[in-house]
């Protein structure tokens, strides 16, 4: 099944689980059971304050942030929940980095966990460039559910393939 590579590199215990899930249909109740409310930060300027809020918070003294956007391009299920890119700018005489974060627009009707959980991947990657331990450890200093979240964020892009939006359901 393609859409299960968003979990490849999970335990066949938990993609054996996830199956099972899908298979008798109860992927959209195990969500909404666990995430009964979608967020509601809904503008980039809402989203630019909560992303900065957190930054704040946890790693204040790591580079600046220009820009935080919702982006309808990103490749799902491909890797990217979200992306940080670094623009290099000429201004004047002097060449400035920009750092800037998008996150899935699919994200923008999505619980607020799971919002954190890119978040924090992203804010992670400002101070740590590879998936590595460090990494990792900075994003669990963050949001210590972070390994979790990460699971359920990728059951919730299979259930978006499969189902499409979670809260927008008639029952
Ligand atoms: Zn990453």
């Amino acid at each position: 099944m393609k859409i299960l590579q968003a979990i490849n590199h999970y335990p066949v215990a938990i993609k054996t689980q996830v199956e099972q899930l899908i298979e008798s249909e109860q992927l959209s109740d195990y969500l909404l059971n666990k995430y009964p409310q979608a967020h509601s930060i809904m503008s980039e300027k809402a989203l630019y304050d909560y992303v900065l809020d957190i930054k704040k918070r946890f790693i204040k003294q790591s580079a600046p942030i220009s820009k935080v956007s919702y982006d309808a391009k990103i490749q799902l299920l491909k890797h990217a929940l979200g992306t940080h890119t670094y623009v290099s700018r000429v201004q004047g005489n002097k060449l400035k980095a920009k750092q800037e974060i998008r996150i899935a627009t699919l994200f923008k009707q999505a619980p607020q966990a799971m919002l954190d959980m890119i978040v924090v991947h992203e804010l992670a990657h400002l101070k740590e460039k590879q998936h590595n331990k460090a990494f990792y450890q900075l994003c669990c200093y963050m949001l210590p559910d972070y390994h979790q979240l990460e699971l359920d964020t990728r059951l919730f892009l299979i259930n978006s393939a499969l189902n499409g939006n979670l809260y927008e359901k008639t029952k």
